[in-house]
């Protein structure tokens, strides 16, 4: 058992190790919390005790004071938030130890950057799915987007940092964003709310823009797996962070999480390669859905290759769409000692947002809340396999001429 008084004092250890505080800070946050907690209050609850170990600090201190307070559901909302925000460190603080851990090592600099999301309780547990072959499944009582609230505000502006909510918005006093360079420009990583995987993340333009396709997003995503190398990169297309209503939110962005995304579990059914791009291996994938794996370590190579197969593609979906509106394949990459595997998931785009085919199941998860059939959803989709290799041939016979 542990002391209500030591409990506070391990609250200020923690909040002084995330980085927004120091030692010589101590006093001042012990008033603070009394303020925020009510003198009388906490003189009558240091002297008793909570159960320890204490996992989670906030939630022990919210919960032992609720329950003496007997607060209703919002003020306990209320005291957990204010709490919250002495764990966050502002903005320049969290970007500043961010970089400087980043410097030594990008795996130590994402793990603080996750601890300040948890501790604070931004980000939730990472949902536990069941695996099924190589299929991730949920429990049907999990809906991957609480879409409870928010409505009509763009969850991946930068306008969202630190928000403190309206009647359609949900607190964002804790979220944090961290700004880094991509290719000249600036772009911002945050953490989803409600994660499927560890560390799952966004990467989005700092400005409320489309995404431009063609080679620069590739070059992107490529980019983005070099400074997140322990990470899997992929498009969000219409993936948003939860708490998202809308269908379609149009703002650049990628989404990426620690380790390997399902699809790169995938065996692979031949390999051959392109006379064009003879550094890279091209690989069938053996996948729900059809799916092209280009492996290599040249990275310009890399990215030509990839523009290849997607204008391939992209030319046969354009001649039979009337849209004008651009596209791109579904992308994946990841990282490992035979270089980069960038995956082209070989859907018609013009499609995919007609249909429940969404971004998790191509990497491989399934929502089962959702109730069309997935074979229901592959009629709609054009397999494109054949014109990839038919085109790879044609360039590859032009090559020899
Ligand atoms: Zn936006």
């Amino acid at each position: 058992m542990m002391l209500m008084s030591e409990l506070i004092e391990e609250f200020i250890s923690l909040a002084i190790k995330t980085g927004g505080w120091m030692v010589l800070d101590r006093l001042y946050l012990k008033n603070k919390i009394v303020g925020i907690i009510g003198e009388e209050t906490l003189e009558e609850l240091s002297q008793q005790k909570v159960g320890e170990p204490i996992e989670d600090a906030l939630t022990t201190l919210v919960e032992s004071v609720s329950e003496f307070k007997k607060l209703g559901m919002g003020q306990r909302q209320e005291l957990e938030t204010q709490l919250a925000d002495i764990l966050t460190p502002p903005p320049s603080v969290v970007n500043a130890l961010f970089a400087q851990r980043y410097e030594k090592d990008p795996e130590d600099a994402t793990r603080y950057f996750a601890e300040v999301n948890s501790v604070n309780h931004f980000v939730g547990p990472v949902k536990t799915p069941v695996v099924e072959g190589d299929i991730h499944v949920w429990d049907s009582s999990i809906s991957l987007a609480d879409t409870t609230e928010e409505t009509g505000r763009c969850p991946l502006c930068m306008s969202n940092e630190g928000f403190e909510g309206d009647s359609k918005t949900k607190n964002r006093q804790t979220q944090r964003l961290i700004r880094m360079n991509l290719l000249g420009e600036t772009w911002n990583y945050q953490f989803e709310r409600n994660p499927l995987f560890e560390q799952q993340a966004y990467f989005s333009s700092e400005n409320h823009e489309e995404m431009t396709y063609g080679k620069d997003r590739i070059e992107r995503l490529v980019t983005l797996s070099d400074i997140f190398p322990h990470y899997f990169v992929g498009e969000a297309g219409g993936m948003t962070p939860s708490g998202f209503s809308e269908e379609n939110i149009e703002h650049a962005s990628f989404y990426g999480a620690i380790g390997q995304a399902p699809l790169s579990k995938a065996t692979v059914a031949q390999t051959s390669s392109m006379s064009l791009f003879p550094s890279i291996e091209v690989q069938e994938l053996d996948w729900v859905i059809p799916a092209i794996r280009l492996v290599g370590k040249d990275k310009t190579m890399l990215i030509q290759a990839a523009h290849f197969v997607e204008a391939l593609v992209l030319k046969h979906v354009l001649e039979s769409s009337s849209e004008d509106r651009e596209y791109g394949l579904p992308l994946v990459i990841e990282k490992t000692d035979k270089g980069y595997l960038l995956t082209l998931v070989l859907v018609n785009p013009s499609v995919l947002s007609e249909t429940s085919l969404d971004f998790w199941e191509i990497i491989g998860c399934v929502n089962v809340t959702k109730e069309s059939s997935k074979e229901e959803t592959l009629e709609q989709v054009t397999t494109l396999y054949e014109l990839v290799s038919q085109g790879i041939k044609v360039a590859d016979y032009l090559v020899g001429l």
